[in-house]
């Protein structure tokens, strides 16, 4: 069983505790909270391993 309740990817806080901005990734949805949404932007390697498909990610080049 795994729960639904929305957690960050990242740091697994839940919407009780911190605002979560909603993510669909390859028909899966995926929740990160603003403290770590700009990892996705622009360091989404470090995103693998908790987000399947994250290898395939570019970050912002600068
Ligand atoms: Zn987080």
């Amino acid at each position: 069983m795994t729960e639904n309740t929305p957690r960050c990817l990242v740091c697994q806080e839940t919407s009780q505790e911190i605002p979560l901005l909603k993510l669909e990734y390859q028909e899966q949805e995926y929740y990160i909270c603003p403290q770590h949404f700009p990892i996705l932007i622009h360091q989404p390697q470090k995103l693998v391993g908790l987000l399947p498909g994250a290898e395939k990610l570019q970050g912002h080049e600068h």
